[in-house]
């Protein structure tokens, strides 16, 4: 397929905070604009027949048609290769084109995979209610339990997928085991790292083969675009470019790409705002004596703290906690939210509420659910760019709504006695 090279002469030494901002650009094209232009346009136009077929027959570099490739496109899939340490990636429409084009691309009728029974809502439906009908044998395990990956393992065993950390309560899995594992049985191992980006983790440093995001979240960062990117070795993005995307079709457009390349430029800063914000937040709940449990990995107690500063540079910005309380007050504290928005989603500007069990991993069953670890009384929240304090007077005014409810039906109580 179409692959122009990055031409600006990338030091491997740079960090990430450059890479963000110069990693990918086409340097001494789009007639010297500093920001790279954002190519609206659906086709390319060929000089003459010679060179179309030249293009087409992969003998010549270029762009062809915007499904096949775009060099707005281009510069944020070769960002992405740079800032996950991988050779290359090809960006698509959603996070969910990306998971599905990502796995799509190699598998066949009586593979079998091993997924995370733990993951996010619409890949787990995927898994479960989608491939199985093309004749994918799928088993559900839980990741941080080797006996239970090794009796998973069949002889068609081709991929494993997982996330980390887990949607929505945060439990951390050992990338290098998982990678260990997957190599030892050549499987082809796939981790969507969307919860953390590659500023806070990388899995390519453990051996992991494939990594899936949805730009959507931390990577765009600014709530205006759904997208995905899939980025891994030159050979997979070649495969996966030239069969799934291709022939099924979901190409990011060039805009939500120039977008992204906007939102990556301060994706550093950002993530080191929502990762400060969230240990203040996560402190304050856990402190709080109307919250039950809290799930952060900046937490001490919480099972992924042992990974930060080993396998995650940081903790994220997302947040699970339980209410210690019923459902009804846990819908109600969320109702009783003014700056949080009662959204799902994660990663932007503004801070965002909601409750997984009836929105995002409503295609679990109850027992499903349960087995994932996610309660009914389980709220996420995705701490926001705002100040820190504001957000804290805001949860403190909610638990007040609650407590101010539990005291009034108390007063009923009493007055009918
Ligand atoms: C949102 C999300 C997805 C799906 O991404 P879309 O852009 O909504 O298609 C996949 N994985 C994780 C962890 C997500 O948070």
């Amino acid at each position: 397929m179409q692959t122009l090279r990055i031409t600006i002469n990338m030091k491997q030494a740079l960090k990430q905070d450059t890479l963000c901002i110069h990693a990918g650009k086409a340097k001494g094209q789009h007639q010297g604009a500093l920001t790279t232009p954002l190519y609206q346009t659906s086709t390319f136009v060929f000089d003459n027949a010679e060179q179309g077929a030249a293009r087409f027959a992969g003998e010549q570099e270029g762009y062809i048609y915007t499904r096949l490739g775009n060099p707005t496109t281009r510069e944020l899939e070769l960002k992405m290769a740079a800032l996950e340490k991988m050779e290359d990636a090809a960006a698509t429409a959603t996070g969910m084109a990306a998971v599905s084009g990502a796995v799509m691309s190699f598998l066949q009728a009586g593979d079998h995979v091993i997924v995370s029974k733990a993951i996010y809502g619409c890949s787990f439906a995927l898994f479960n209610h989608q491939l199985t009908k093309f004749g994918i044998e799928v088993s559900f395990v839980d990741m941080n339990n080797p006996d239970q990956l090794q009796q998973a393992l069949k002889t068609n065993t081709k991929l494993l997928f997982a996330e980390t950390p887990i949607n929505p309560n945060l439990v951390v899995l050992d990338l290098a085991m998982i990678a260990d594992f997957c190599q030892q049985n050549n499987i082809l191992s796939v981790i969507d790292n969307t919860f953390l980006s590659p500023v806070l983790q990388t899995p390519a440093d453990f051996g992991i083969d494939i990594i899936v995001h949805s730009a959507t979240k931390f990577l765009n960062g600014h709530g205006d675009v759904v997208a995905g990117i899939i980025v891994s070795n030159q050979e997979n993005i070649n495969t996966i470019k030239s069969t799934i995307l291709k022939d099924i079709g979901g190409t990011i457009s060039p805009h939500d790409a120039w977008l992204i390349l906007r939102g990556l430029k301060t994706l550093p800063i950002r993530m080191e705002r929502h990762c400060r914000s969230a240990q203040k937040i996560a402190e304050y709940l856990e402190a709080h004596s109307l919250v039950k449990n809290v799930f952060y990995p900046g937490l001490s107690k919480h099972q992924g703290f042992q990974y930060l500063g080993k396998q995650m540079r940081g903790a994220g910005g997302v947040i699970g906690f339980e209410i210690d309380g019923s459902l009804e007050e846990g819908k109600a504290f969320i109702n009783a939210m003014s700056l949080f928005s009662i959204a799902v989603s994660l990663g932007d500007a503004e801070s965002l509420i909601q409750h997984p069990a009836s929105m995002t991993h409503s295609p679990y069953t109850q027992e499903e659910r349960l087995s994932a670890g996610i309660s009914d009384a389980l709220i996420r929240v995705s701490i926001g760019l705002e100040d820190v304090q504001d957000l804290i007077d805001d949860l403190e005014q909610a638990f007040g709504q609650i407590e101010a409810r539990r005291s009034a039906t108390v007063t009923n109580i009493e007055n009918w006695g």
